[in-house]
């Protein structure tokens, strides 16, 4: 599996450097570029990538959350709570890009408050789940977040980590409007896995124990949330069945972090795995899961039938390590079948 990933890495940066200017000097054509244009163009593009992590990160937190909460049983031996809000923070980001942050999710906030907070950027709530516990406490997505606990918002990962796995109670001081509101929210117990966007043109998904990763390319061949679902609660059959990973914390999902990837060292991805009977077993139990969640997994394989166009060869193949794709496909509607047949009993 690693295998193929690397053949994967070494093509996608093979195509980056054809295309790329190799000599050091400037060819005449690049002249007439100035450093102020390009920067302008790199913002630009950089606004896109953010933005599109935004969005992704959105959808699949609205399919996830019902999903993570509704599995709590298989999850009791977590240590943090769970509150249903994601965030957007400067320190996410690699340094370089953190100037960007300001223009894209700041835009909307007096200085005064920048300075009274002794701060060049607040954190901004990106998306509440529905009925989750920061949606019942009325959060609502654009929030800034001036403290934690009464705590300044820098190191702001690590103090919302203490802050989950220490207290069901959170308190959120906001700036909404121009107001400053303090928000008290009941954390609740539900399965802490993150489920984050990852930028690759390759439709896949991977799990590695505490996080799963489905890559953009996925998210956009997915034509149904059911669709989502069903990949979701694949990668997290794989986290807790297989991998047993019960220390993370909902505190821990990145949004804007394109950075973020899977630990090498734990990958297991939608295609390439360690074997054919925890593929099997992680497409069967994934099923339930997120059939658990709420999600009815209506025509669910037409998934199977748009990505085998990508991978002919997976439509009739097994191997050692996965079944094919037609294989899956009859297995998966075989099982939903019976999950329908027991919910109208
Ligand atoms: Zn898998």
């Amino acid at each position: 599996m690693r295998f193929l990933l690397l053949i994967f890495i070494i093509l996608s940066s093979t195509l980056n450097i054809g295309c790329s200017v190799k000599s050091s000097k400037k060819s005449d054509f690049l002249m007439n570029v100035s450093q102020l244009d390009e920067e302008e163009e790199i913002y630009l593009q950089k606004k896109i990538l953010i933005n599109e992590m935004l969005f992704s990160s959105k959808t699949l937190h609205q399919i996830s959350w019902p999903i993570l909460k509704n599995n709590k049983d298989k999850c009791s031996k977590t240590n943090s709570y769970s509150f249903g809000i994601l965030f957007a923070s400067a320190e996410d980001l690699p340094k370089k890009d953190r100037k960007y942050f300001q223009p894209i999710l700041n835009d909307n906030i007096s200085p005064v408050y920048l300075k009274r907070y002794n701060t060049e950027n607040l954190p901004v709530i990106v998306s509440v789940a529905k009925n989750s516990p920061a949606y019942k406490s009325n959060i609502i997505e654009g929030d800034i977040v001036l403290k934690i606990n009464n705590l300044e918002v820098k190191g702001f990962r690590k103090k919302l980590r203490s802050a989950y796995s220490s207290s069901s109670l959170l308190t959120l001081t906001l700036l909404r409007n121009n107001r400053v509101l303090e928000k008290k929210i009941n954390g609740i117990i539900a399965c802490n896995y993150n489920i984050q966007p990852i930028p690759s043109a390759a439709p896949n998904a991977y799990a590695d124990g505490e996080k799963v990763y489905i890559t953009l390319a996925a998210i956009k061949l997915a034509r149904t949330v059911d669709e989502l679902a069903f990949l979701i609660g694949h990668e997290l059959a794989h986290n807790i069945f297989h991998y047993k990973y019960f220390h993370g914390s909902e505190a821990n999902t990145m949004t804007i972090n394109y950075m973020d990837a899977p630990k090498i060292k734990n990958l297991n991805s939608f295609f390439l795995v360690s074997t054919q009977k925890k593929e099997t077993e992680a497409d069967l139990k994934g099923v339930e899961i997120a059939f658990k969640g709420g999600f009815a997994l209506n025509n669910v394989n037409d998934y199977w039938r748009r990505l085998s166009v990508f991978n002919p060869s997976l439509i009739s193949s097994s191997s050692a390590n996965y079944k094919s794709n037609a294989l899956r496909a009859i297995l998966i509607s075989k099982k939903l079948k019976e999950l329908r047949n027991n919910a109208e009993e």
